[in-house]
């Protein structure tokens, strides 16, 4: 079994463990009112429900790489997701549909469904983190989506007291989004992924990804190859987490690519004339999304650009703030990311939007 949700032992570790830095990859975050584990789907509804009851607030963690939480912590019940496994639910000559618990390490399933000749998932090796949590900020990379492959959610509706099963036509999918961000209703259970019997990978869309791979946009390479090339490419950049390297104690991408209408992106244009075409794609309708690393990298935060207490921008990667020195406060963080999309605002008028859940905390 994966300890990816093993704490820390690098870094300054704190010895409370009710303390949420040891729980979250930023390892920042003050105290839990209190910290309850739960190993299967009964129990996160049970400890959801105690919880309720007793008027509590309440906190779903599991990976905990994609939060940022205050330094004065979250004084409720924080429920540890960790709940493992998944199954078959359906299947027939070209699928497989299986049902994934919740706190089932993303890459292990990523890893064993490639490795039973199951396509679909693979572009997304190495994202860190939790089954259960993708369907919530629809997890992306390499030119896939989860919301490419889930078919449905099993979760625990918190205002109707309900477990309920939703399709995926229901979940609002969006570019890092979905009716479960920001959210307190729905606790995931369980997700169900529809996934191809194929020794290949879906077509790839990523030019990045295909340079790589030797192979152009739109053809199919094995599945193994797919696999091993986006987990190079994510270490290079410092988005596969690595206890020994501080430039994976982050959030991986702070901001989302900022999505422009067709009016803003043209006067971004013209401020960054002196600077060049800023890197976009196009976007549903007349909207075009365009490259956050740029904007914040020719704005002047380049890769390194520290803040107080050992936060800084990644060296590998314009987009991650880390916590490199491993006892920053959240403060400290949070003012960081406050500078660049003020910086980012200044220079080219677009705001970036923070990415990660903010608990307890606000830039
Ligand atoms: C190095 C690095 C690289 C990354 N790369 C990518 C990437 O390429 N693409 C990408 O999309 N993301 C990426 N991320 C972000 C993160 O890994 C994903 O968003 C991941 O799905 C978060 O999973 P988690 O279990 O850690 O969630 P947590 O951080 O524990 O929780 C995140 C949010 O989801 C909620 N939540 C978690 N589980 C549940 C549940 N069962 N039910 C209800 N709510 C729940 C939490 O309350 C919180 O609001 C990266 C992060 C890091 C650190």
């Amino acid at each position: 079994m994966s300890d990816v949700y093993a704490e820390p032992t690098t870094g300054a570790v704190p010895t409370d463990p009710a303390t949420l830095a040891r729980y979250t990859t930023l390892r920042l975050g003050g105290p839990a009112g209190r910290l309850e584990t739960a190993t299967s789907a009964e129990e996160i509804v049970q400890k959801v429900r105690d919880a309720e009851m007793r008027e509590d607030p309440v906190l779903v963690l599991a990976g905990g790489s994609n939060v940022v939480i205050g330094d004065r912590g979250f004084p409720g019940t924080v429920v540890l997701v960790r709940s493992r496994g998944f199954r078959v639910i359906a299947e027939d000559a070209d699928t497989v549909t299986v049902r994934v618990e919740a706190g089932e390490p993303w890459d292990d399933l990523v890893a064993a469904t490639l490795k039973r000749g199951w396509s679909g998932l693979e572009c997304l090796s190495g994202v860190p983190g939790s089954a259960g949590a993708t369907p919530i900020q629809n997890v992306g990379a390499y030119g896939q989506e989860v919301a490419e492959t889930i078919t449905g959610v099993q979760a625990y509706d918190r205002t109707h007291r309900e477990v309920v099963h939703i399709p995926a036509a229901d979940c609002g999918f969006a570019y890092r989004g979905s009716i479960f961000k920001y959210s307190d209703r729905w606790v995931v259970l369980s997700v169900d992924f529809r996934l191809a019997r194929s020794p290949l990978s879906g077509p790839v869309r990523y030019a990045e990804l295909a340079r790589a791979l030797g192979v152009e946009v739109g053809d199919r390479v094995p599945l193994a190859d797919a696999r091993a090339t986006v987990l190079r490419l994510r270490a290079g950049k410092g988005m596969v987490l690595d206890a020994d390297d501080p430039d994976t104690w982050s959030v991986g991408s702070f901001f989302t690519n900022p999505v422009l209408e067709r009016a803003a992106y043209e006067l971004l244009r013209e401020r960054a004339a002196d600077l060049g075409e800023p890197p976009s794609w196009p976007g549903a309708g007349d909207v075009v999304k365009v490259s956050a690393a740029w904007l914040i990298d020719r704005a002047g935060y380049g890769k390194g650009h520290p803040g107080l207490e050992g936060v800084a921008i990644s060296s590998k990667h314009t987009l991650a703030l880390t916590n490199r020195s491993g006892t920053a406060s959240t403060a400290a963080l949070v003012a960081l990311a406050r500078e660049i999309r003020d910086g980012v605002h200044d220079r080219f008028g677009v705001t970036l939007h923070p990415e990660p859940v903010l608990i307890n905390c606000t830039i």
